[in-house]
């Protein structure tokens, strides 16, 4: 067993996803050195593309990988809702100039990976950083003067504090929460990556374009410089345990998208393989915190992903502690409760409004399927610009994040 101890300047944390660097990078930039602990052999990303909002990154942008991120993202146009059935465009925002100028930055696409790696590379150049891999954190104890932080490797860790960036299965969470197992939603996603010569000519549109079906529904955008296009689908399900990355059946996809118009059901005929995530969030909860211990990213409000914001909320609260780090310093354990008390009701909204846009946005039928279509055709851009002010506008240090404000 090695024992690593430091002094009272040493973070550490639990996880090297991308809640787990961007972390890294904030609390660096408030002054402490920072170790991560990764389990995996590597540090890395699994699973294809990613949304990011604008407020992504201008918190990016806030820890010094902005740039290095825009340049391994595309840029889109517009997100488009098509009816799954008929095969009309029900709406359209548009995320060009107009947004990006409101907004103070773009909304943009890219592979899991290459986001992971602009903040992979941050923490590489950063001499306060310290990446390991291939160290499972178990458990923690604290004291008055520091935490002690244990992995399967037999290696303890000491530092000042201990930020659990784990994800949804965080043992962290498990002790300092202790709700168990996430719920299982009930809704399953297949993804696939397609060379863009694969992709359906007349379906290459710089969007992200989501086809709505009952129970069910279709998103596709390009990644990496248009070499490739991400592929996610989404129906309702009766698996009850949880999964993620797992071989999928491609009967499986075909027969339950077996409604959608035939000019977007091509698309899921291509894929010679399909990963499959069961989808999980967890209820919100109004305390992830214990003395020098507190949580960040999936570990504190897994969500669903239909709002495509559980990587941009993990990126904004790595922002939000490194600013209560900077206004509290000597003082760990107020930033954390300031750094909680700030996040808490964004990230609740978020994980309880995903859940409704499933039901009511993506997967509706019959009448909801009607309203859903005349309600969202009559609006105007400038009308979803305003409904999204609190998303978009929001974040750390930014007066629009008050998550019930409507515009
Ligand atoms: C199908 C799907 C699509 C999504 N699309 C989007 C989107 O478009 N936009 C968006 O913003 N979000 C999206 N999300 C959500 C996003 O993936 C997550 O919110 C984000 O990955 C959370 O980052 P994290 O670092 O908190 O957790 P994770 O990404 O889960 O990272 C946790 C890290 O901790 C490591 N780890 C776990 N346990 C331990 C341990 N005990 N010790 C040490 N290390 C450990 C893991 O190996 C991993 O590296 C999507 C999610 C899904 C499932």
């Amino acid at each position: 067993m090695t024992v690593h101890t430091d002094n009272s300047e040493q973070v550490l944390i639990s996880g090297g996803g991308i809640g787990g660097l961007a972390a890294a990078l904030g609390i660096a930039k408030a002054g402490y050195r920072v170790t991560v602990l990764e389990q995996a052999d590597s540090f890395g990303e699994i699973g294809a593309g990613i949304q990011m909002g604008p407020n992504a990154f201008r918190a990016l942008d806030r820890l010094g990988v902005g740039q290095r991120a825009r340049d391994n993202a595309v840029l889109i146009d517009a997100l488009v809702l098509m009816d799954g059935l008929s095969g009309q465009e029900v709406t359209r925002i548009p995320v060009k100039d107009a947004f990006r100028q409101r907004f103070g930055a773009p909304y943009a696409v890219a592979h899991r990976a290459d986001m992971h790696l602009s903040l992979l590379e941050g923490c590489q150049q950063n001499p306060d950083v310290t990446l390991l891999n291939r160290q499972r954190v178990t458990d923690y104890k604290q004291d008055e003067y520091g935490v002690t932080v244990y992995t399967t490797s037999g290696d303890e860790f000491r530092g000042a504090a201990l930020i659990g960036c784990d994800g949804l299965k965080s043992p962290i969470r498990e002790k300092i929460v202790g709700d168990g197992a996430p719920r299982v939603s009930g809704h399953i996603t297949y993804r696939a990556v397609l060379p863009i010569e694969q992709m359906p000519e007349d379906l290459r549109w710089n969007a992200a374009t989501l086809w709505a079906g009952p129970k069910y529904h279709l998103v596709h955008y390009p990644l990496r410089g248009w070499e490739l296009f991400n592929i996610v689908a989404t129906f309702h399900s009766d698996r009850t345990t949880e999964g993620a990355g797992e071989e999928g059946s491609r009967e499986e996809i075909l027969e339950r998208f077996s409604s959608l118009v035939p000019k977007a059901r091509r698309i899921l005929e291509t894929p010679e393989s399909w990963k499959l995530w069961v989808l999980c969030d967890r209820e919100p909860v109004d305390n992830w915190t214990d003395g020098r211990v507190t949580l960040l990213g999936d570990a504190a409000h897994p969500t669903l992903q239909y709002f495509a914001q559980g990587a941009c909320m993990a990126i904004e609260d790595a922002v939000c502690l490194a600013d209560k780090l900077a206004e509290h310093p000597e003082a760990l354990q107020a930033a954390f409760v300031d750094y909680q008390n700030d996040r808490m009701a964004r990230t609740a909204r978020i994980q309880l409004q995903s859940r409704l846009i499933g039901d009511y946005i993506y997967h509706p039928d019959g009448a909801r399927r009607q309203l859903r279509n005349a309600v969202m055709a009559a609006k105007r851009p400038e009308d979803y610009y305003s409904d999204l002010q609190w998303l978009y506008g929001g974040g750390p240090g930014n007066s629009a994040s008050e998550p019930w404000r409507l515009t």
